[in-house]
């Protein structure tokens, strides 16, 4: 089935939606995107979504497109248009273009690029990967500095995932000066003694909207959430770990290099949290 995709204004068959080739989201990865989930065909968390985006444009300077109510009518009807129950609304803006390459920001009145589209994945809540639990891998983190801004430049993580698949893994998470960042496209957690540690917010990770739910959760159930530093030795020693992502949810991880977290099956934590995000993610969804 054609789906209908939205490109600056208009609502098209994919087939018919175009951006031209002087895009510096094409050209430069000049482009910052959000990715929201849709379970029972309405939004999660849309507002965390939408004040990301705001801070992903304005640390690059670049122009809002339209406003937020805008932007939830548009994430609505391409849920509508769809027919999407349970899948993803993806949204990418770019700077646009003045019709040529050059590495120095168009002028200021550019017109932005605002494309989003839908993809449809049933059975989204239900993944039975989440009873298996994930293995992951470690590799070295070698992104830019700036890995709070939610740009397109996913070639480095999309390597990440292939180095994983290659090794029979997953995912991977990412080591820099001994200390793990994050997974390719989530956040990462493990569990010792009953606490959940993970590394705190700074310019070394991206600010996981599904992260601020699921430790307001977890606080909230009374769990121990500590924000530091860890190593990979550390998290091979842990009782269990996971990842969060808007999604995957809550991911248990069961391997890390070869090495069984616990029994090797999901941790009873991460269970839980997944139970939990599901649960109150969905009523709050619109
Ligand atoms: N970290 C990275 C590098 C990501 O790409 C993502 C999601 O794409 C996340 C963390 C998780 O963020 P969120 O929970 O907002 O999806």
């Amino acid at each position: 089935m054609t789906r209908t995709v939205y490109v600056n204004g208009e609502y098209l068959p994919e087939t018919e939606a175009k951006v031209s080739i002087f895009d510096r989201g094409f050209l430069m990865a000049d482009a910052v995107y959000e990715v929201t989930s849709v379970l029972d065909g309405k939004l999660i968390d849309f507002e965390g979504h939408a004040v990301r985006l705001k801070r992903s444009l304005d640390e690059l300077q670049m122009a809002e497109p339209c406003s937020k109510d805008e932007l939830l009518e548009i994430h609505r009807k391409l849920v509508e248009l769809n027919s999407i129950t349970e899948g993803l609304v993806y949204l990418q803006v770019t700077r646009g273009s003045d019709g040529d390459r050059d590495f120095v920001f168009p002028s200021a009145d550019t017109k932005p690029t605002l494309v989003l589209f839908t993809q449809n994945k049933p059975g989204l809540a239900d993944n039975p990967a989440a009873k298996k639990g994930a293995k992951i891998i470690s590799i070295e983190d070698i992104r830019w500095g700036r890995r709070d801004i939610k740009t397109v430049q996913l070639l480095y993580p999309s390597m990440g995932k292939m180095m994983a698949k290659a090794a029979g893994c997953d995912d991977a998470w990412m080591i820099e000066d001994g200390y793990v960042t994050e997974g390719t496209s989530n956040n990462a957690y493990i569990v010792k003694n009953g606490k959940i540690v993970t590394r705190p917010l700074s310019n070394d990770i991206l600010h996981g909207i599904t992260r601020k739910a699921v430790l307001r959760m977890a606080t909230e159930a009374q769990m121990e959430v500590e924000e530091r530093l860890f190593t990979i030795d550390e998290a091979k020693e842990a009782d269990e770990a996971f990842t969060t992502s808007a999604s995957a949810f809550v991911m248990p991880v069961v391997e890390i290099d070869g090495v069984a977290l616990g029994d090797g099956t999901p941790g009873p934590i991460a269970t839980r949290l997944r139970e939990i995000y599901l649960d109150e993610s969905l009523k709050a969804a619109i």
